[in-house]
């Protein structure tokens, strides 16, 4: 009567139950199994858990399952270990990214006269949690991704950016490395604005951004430092290296025309080149150097790259 009671139950929850025996044959499951299975009773009880769900990573569960019997304690995996351990159907395939059930498996030691002769298998469906977790954590990464970089041209801000170069300025301090920056304003670009409108300009910025972006390297960090003005940091990169790197985006800038409206809109860029030197106590010093060669650049013409060393010993 009460054994009838106890499977009716058992039927009737939401939750996986599986018993097996010492030697890992099934002994008895619930309904709950045998629909998210899709197998019938008569191919499973009495059958090895091994061959009714041959997915099973054998050693790890054999391991597992006989340590609940030798410490008669009850021991867990949770999906975050284990995305699933029984490849069970769930009922939304086309929401989550698994084709299986998220799971929460209890082992239970099942005594009889203080020997454990039994284990419990609980399966808790957790795909619900599993999948609004991974939303979160994919809208936590856009976040940190957006406090990085700048909307329109995808360079990091100037925010980001500052804290790259404070930590590449320090770390080429310790380690005696070289390290370049570039300071970029576009020319004439208020003009450039009142001829072919601000969506004219911002499209100027975001392609010159793009052009920039493909001629650097790996470990290089580009960001947007204010309105029309770009900023390149070089790790382990002298001023010769650093050159040659500006006048590469100086031709390929002022070389590349980009169509506007059936328009076609020409620009150019200054550059201001500096590299740490041991006068330089702190970041903002290589910003006001790479700035002040910058200003140079503009003085003697514009469309030019112009080099610290060169102002300072004009
Ligand atoms: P110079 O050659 O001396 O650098 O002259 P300039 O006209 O480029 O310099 P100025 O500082 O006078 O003008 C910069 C202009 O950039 C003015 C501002 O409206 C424009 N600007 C700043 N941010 C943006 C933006 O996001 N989009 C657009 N379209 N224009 C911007
Ligand atoms: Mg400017
Ligand atoms: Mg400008």
């Amino acid at each position: 009567m009460l054994d009838e009671l106890c499977i009716n139950i058992s039927n009737r929850l939401n939750t996986g139950i599986l018993i097996v025996d010492r030697h890992y044959n099934i002994i008895m499951w619930n309904r709950f199994l045998e629909v998210h299975a899709n197998k019938s009773d008569n191919k499973v009880i009495g059958k090895s858990i091994f061959t009714v769900f041959p997915e099973l990573p054998k050693k790890w569960f054999e391991r597992k399952l006989s340590s609940v019997v030798q410490l008669k304690t009850q021991s867990f995996c949770g999906w975050e270990q284990r995305h699933h351990l029984f490849e069970l159907s769930h009922s939304r395939p086309i929401t989550t990214d698994s084709h299986f059930m998220a799971q929460n498996c209890t082992f239970l030691p099942v005594e009889v006269e203080g020997e454990v002769e039994r284990i419990c298998i609980l399966i808790e469906d957790v795909t619900d949690v599993c999948h609004y977790q991974s939303q979160l954590n994919k809208a936590l990464q856009e976040l940190a991704l957006s406090n990085r970089i700048d909307g329109l041209t995808q360079a990091f801000n100037r925010k980001h950016w500052e804290e790259c170069l404070a930590k590449e300025f320090s770390r080429a301090r310790r380690y005696k490395h070289d390290l370049a920056l570039l300071m970029l304003d576009l020319d004439h670009f208020k003009l450039l604005n009142d001829t072919f409108g601000h969506q004219g300009g911002d499209l100027v910025l975001i392609e010159t951004a793009k052009k920039i972006d493909k001629l650097l390297r790996m470990g290089d960090l580009f960001g947007r430092y204010g309105g029309e003005e770009f900023a390149v940091i070089l790790p382990n990169t002298d001023l010769e290296g650093a050159e040659e790197v500006a006048e590469r985006i100086r031709q390929s800038i002022a070389k590349n025309t980009i169509d506007y409206n059936q328009k076609i809109i020409s620009v150019t860029a200054s550059i201001g080149v500096a590299i740490i030197d041991s006068n330089d106590t702190r970041y903002e010093d290589l910003i006001s150097n790479a700035d002040l060669a910058l200003y140079q650049a503009k003085a003697a013409g514009r469309n030019r790259v112009c080099l610290a060393k060169e102002v300072a010993t004009i």
